[in-house]
């Protein structure tokens, strides 16, 4: 059983995900929050951009690795307006 852990920049409980197949994680935590600041600064950090990609990244935690702080590279703008 895991306790919940909160995003340190928005606050939300961080959602349990399993790390994509090939990236070698196991279980990760992810801020899943679009308002989240980190999410949405994101987009001015990012150092590559294919185009117009909507590429941000979210605020991620590796269950594996002492919950150390990664970048989860995410899509953007998922709903639009
Ligand atoms: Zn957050």
């Amino acid at each position: 059983m895991m306790q919940e852990r909160y995003c340190p920049h928005c606050g939300v409980v961080l959602a349990t995900r399993i790390g994509p197949p090939d990236s070698g994680w196991g279980e990760i935590l992810v801020c899943e929050n679009n308002e989240c600041r980190y999410f949405l600064d994101s987009d001015k950090d990012i150092r590559y951009k294919p185009g117009d990609s909507p590429l941000g990244c979210r605020y991620a935690e590796d269950c594996e690795a002492d919950f150390r702080p990664f970048n989860l590279l995410a899509f953007r703008g998922m709903s639009s307006n």
